[in-house]
């Protein structure tokens, strides 16, 4: 069974002294691929360097929509970063929109120039979207209309049902982490998107309750995600896997 990790952030301190033993206590259950993310400039950097010592991972650079808010003057270095890596990288990620974090009107101006940026760089490169979006999926579909947008992942998708029909609808992805194994809303929203659309992340080191309360959150408990999934679709998770899988091959790796 292949596996795959779309969505998680390996340069975090946690992960810095066992990282080799995590990746492959990974592989040895089948997860054959792990998409880092990045925030700001330097866990850019921090995940071009992983991923060039790792075969099984994937980058994703760009800013996130916390960093717009912290230090909106990295945009200009990590916009040059993706032009410089472009050929290195599978996606622009993790990047986005957050009203849950930031409501206040200056702040989301500043989300809202360094989102259309990044969707920009993924328009020129014609690199997907890994895309953050908490009680902004609205404002997130509206700019990726505006772009004409085709290759884009909505991570760890907690926004309104009706948002979520109309991102399914679009054709973009949806992944889920981990809650989805004690969240009765994740399970429901993960109900309404088909099995084509899905993909599995961990979004590590952020920590779980349930199974994983107490643990550190590795690429490996992907299974988990997995599993829940196939239940909650009612379909065997060998199958799953092998739906997600392509699902990933389609959206990253074309
Ligand atoms: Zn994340």
């Amino acid at each position: 069974m292949r596996l795959v990790d779309t969505h998680i952030h390996l340069y975090d301190e946690k992960y810095l002294s066992s990282l080799d033993q995590i990746l492959s206590d990974a592989e040895k259950i089948g997860v054959e691929a792990v998409i880092c993310v990045a925030e700001d400039y330097e866990t850019s950097l921090d995940t071009l360097r992983i991923a060039s010592k790792n075969d099984s991972v994937y980058p994703a650079i760009g800013m996130h929509p916390w960093t717009a808010l912290h230090s909106f003057d990295e945009l200009e270095r990590v916009i040059e970063l993706i032009q410089r890596e472009n050929r290195s990288i599978i996606a622009i990620g993790e990047v986005g929109l957050d009203r849950k974090y930031e409501s206040g009107e200056k702040g989301y101006a500043r989300q809202l120039e360094a989102f259309k940026k990044m969707v920009e760089l993924a328009k020129e490169f014609d690199k997907p979207l890994n895309i953050h979006s908490r009680r902004a999926a609205r404002d997130v579909l509206r700019i990726l209309r505006v772009y004409n947008v085709e290759k884009a992942h909505f991570h760890w998708f907690t926004d309104d049902e009706d948002i979520l029909r109309e991102v399914v609808s679009m054709g973009y992805y949806v992944s889920f982490t981990p809650s989805i194994t004690y969240s009765k809303r994740n399970q429901r929203l993960a109900k309404l998107v088909p099995p084509e659309q899905l993909l599995t992340e961990t979004d590590g080191p952020v920590p779980f309750y349930g199974e994983l309360k107490g643990k550190l959150t590795e690429p490996k408990h992907a299974l988990l995600v997995l599993n829940k999934l196939a239940e909650i679709h009612g379909i065997e998770p060998s199958e799953l896997a092998e739906i997600i899988w392509r699902n990933f091959e389609k959206l990253y790796l074309q």
